[in-house]
Order: C-alpha cells, then structure tokens, then sequence
C-alpha cells in the first residue's frame, strides 16, 4: 500500500502512451520519479521518456500486475481505459488516481451531464437516446439545429453530428452509426473557455487563470490565457471547477470545458479527468504547471503555486505544422515542444508552440 506523499526514487505508473503521458512523464522525472508507461503502442512517445513501459493491452492481466509490483499509484493519460482496468488494479491493491468515479462519469456524456446538474453546475439541455424516434422526440423538445453525439468514446468532435431540421433527425442517428447517444441544444456561446485545476490528497484545490480556446474542425487549434475575462467569470469558473472536484473526491488535474455566453454566464461543455491540451500554456506560462501540478498532486505532494508569468499564445502543431520546427526555433518568444512521433498524419497533434509576452497588467 503506497504511503503519501510519496518519496523522491518512486515509480508512478500512467496508462497511455501519449503526448499528455510524456509530458507527465518528463514533470515526474523532473522531481525524481520514476514513470512507468502502459500502452498498446510499440513505440509510444511516452514510452520514449520514460523510465519503464510495458506494451500490452490496458485490459491485459499479466500487465497489469507487472505494473502493479513496480508502481506506487497509477495514474492515466486518456479517459478511455475501460473501467474494469482500474477496478483490477485497485484489487491488486493500486492506489488509482483521480478514481474510478471520475473515469466513468466522464466516458459517458449523459452520465457526465446528470452528474453536473446533480452538483448544480449549468449545462446545455439535452436528451439521452437510443433510438430513431427518440431523436425525433429530442429535436421536438430542444429545437433544430441541435447536436447528436455518441455517449461513449467521442473526442476531437469525432461522433457527432448536427441535426439541422426535424426530417433529418433519424439520419443523423444512422450517421452517428445508431449507437446510444445524447441529443444537446445548441449552446449560444460567445467565447469558448476552459479551466485547469487541481485537487490535491488533502482536499486543498488550485485553480489555473481560464484559457480561451479557438477549435477548428473540432480540434483545438489555439489557447489564449489569461483570457480577458471579467472577475465575475473567473470566480464562476472557479467555482464550478471546485464543485466537480469536491464531488468526484478528486486527486490530480481536471480540464473543464465551458461555454461562455452572452452577459458571462457559463455553461460547462465536459470536462476531461485528466490534463488538458487547453492547459499546455502553463508550461511556460504559470509557476507551477499543469502537469507537475498532476504528479504533485497524485504522489500527495503539496500543490504548487498556479499564479501566471506570462501571456502566452498556444498554437498546436497539427500534421505537417510540425515540419516548421526550424523556423518556431528561431522565434524569440516562442517555447517549441515536440512530442516524437514519427508519422505526421494530417490533424496528429505533433507538437505545440507557447509564444510569451509580458503580462497585461491594469
Ligand atoms: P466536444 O467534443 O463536446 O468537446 O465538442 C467539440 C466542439 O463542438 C466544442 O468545442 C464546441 O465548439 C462544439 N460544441 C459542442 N457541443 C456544443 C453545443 N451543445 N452547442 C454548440 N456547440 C457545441
């Protein structure tokens, strides 16, 4: 059974081989831990930076139990690890964190929603559906346009669909590929917004300055942050972070997705239980960041300070972006971080850039 906070020289284990894994692995490292990587992928980027990997399947017991004999606390990556995973490893007698809860609200965005309304945190109204003439009756009651997204294993905008008029509910269900669903009304945002924070072991929370992010073919493209936002939205945000937190028994760093409307009320879009992309700006960005505030906060380390030092512009390097590292390197103000992958598919998350000013101060 792992003793908190952990000791310098421990192995953290975090399943998922990806660039969010590497960039936890080389925080971790940074404070004399050893990760371990669990991923399906031979040649994961994680893996690459990482102390330890085992390349196997997340279900697969024989993994499982090597990772539990070297690891102190598991931790992961992607929220899709199926849940009897996590279950298996805590019957190994692995502290996993955040926990189970939070993995399964999470996966499943009509779990998600209810769990937000349950701990009186806004969202867009929405019908959960499994058939055709479910979706007929949802456009019914939210109006067209409305947006149909599987409940499980959507991201990126993958798995969604706009159903633009009522005729066109029951072929938006067959485009979706007819499998249960969640039908939203449409959020009339003028900013898209999300909030980085963190629970530590003892309860205590931190909470990041809000990014404003640009999506582009429902992948993020840029954050901006601090965001201009007035305090009366910071505080909300701050709030609704520390509600989900509080209600998950939550270790480690969330990302909470938000809609912000007309007049600065906020609606969560989901949040993701884990670090966020939203959140690559605090590298360079804040005191602490994103991830060594993850590791501090599932080894029971204390949290750290979450105050900004800069402003700072995120670009993802999507696909062949990455091919213009050259000249990135030679921009004054830009911190380049590049994630190893070999094949720069068109939309792969290759790598990101953080160009730095000084902060606006007034
Ligand atoms: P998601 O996969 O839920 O993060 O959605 C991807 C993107 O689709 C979001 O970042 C929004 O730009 C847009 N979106 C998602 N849900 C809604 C909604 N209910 N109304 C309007 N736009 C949405």
């Amino acid at each position: 059974v792992a003793r908190f906070p952990l000791e310098p020289g421990a192995t953290i284990g975090v399943l998922g081989g990806g660039q969010l894994g590497r960039m936890l692995a080389l925080a971790a490292a940074r404070l004399g831990f050893d990760v371990a990587i669990l991923s399906p992928e031979p040649d994961a980027c994680a893996a690459r930076v990482a102390a330890r990997a085992i390349v196997a399947d997340y279900d697969d017991p024989d993994a499982l139990e090597a990772l539990s004999r070297i690891a102190e606390v598991v931790t992961f990556e992607f929220e899709n690890v199926p849940a009897k995973v996590v279950a298996r490893l805590q019957g190994l007698g692995v502290e996993v964190a955040p926990g189970p809860r939070a993995l399964a609200v999470a996966q499943d965005r009509v779990d998600e929603k209810t769990f937000l309304r349950g701990c009186r945190v806004p969202t867009v109204d929405f019908v959960a559906v499994s058939k055709p003439r479910d979706v007929v009756a949802a456009i019914d009651k939210l109006g067209a346009p409305a947006l149909l997204k599987t409940r499980r294993e959507g991201y990126d905008g993958k798995g969604q669909t706009w159903i633009e008029c009522h005729a066109d509910a029951e072929a938006a269900f067959a485009r979706i590929g007819g499998v249960p669903a969640i039908v939203e009304a449409r959020a009339d945002f003028v900013r898209e917004l999300s909030v980085i924070a963190a629970r530590g072991r003892g309860g205590d929370i931190r909470t990041y300055p809000l990014g404003e992010n640009h999506h582009e073919g429902g992948v993020l493209r840029r954050t901006s942050a601090p965001a201009a936002v007035i305090a009366a939205v910071t505080a909300e945000a701050e709030t609704i972070a520390a509600r989900i937190l509080t209600q998950l028994d939550y270790v480690g760093v969330i990302g909470v997705e938000l809609f912000e409307l007309r007049g600065g009320r906020l609606l969560v879009n989901e949040f993701a239980p884990r670090v966020h992309n939203s959140g690559h700006w605090t590298l360079d960005g804040c005191e602490v960041d994103q991830f060594e505030q993850h590791i501090r906060a599932v080894a029971g380390w204390p949290l750290g300070p979450t105050a900004p030092l800069a402003h700072v512009e995120m670009e993802n390097l999507l696909g062949d972006d990455v091919l213009r590292w050259e000249a990135l390197a030679q921009e004054e103000e830009a911190r380049v971080w590049l994630y190893g992958k070999g094949e720069a598919r068109p939309g792969r998350k290759m790598g990101h850039v953080n160009r730095l000013r000084p902060l606006d101060r007034n």
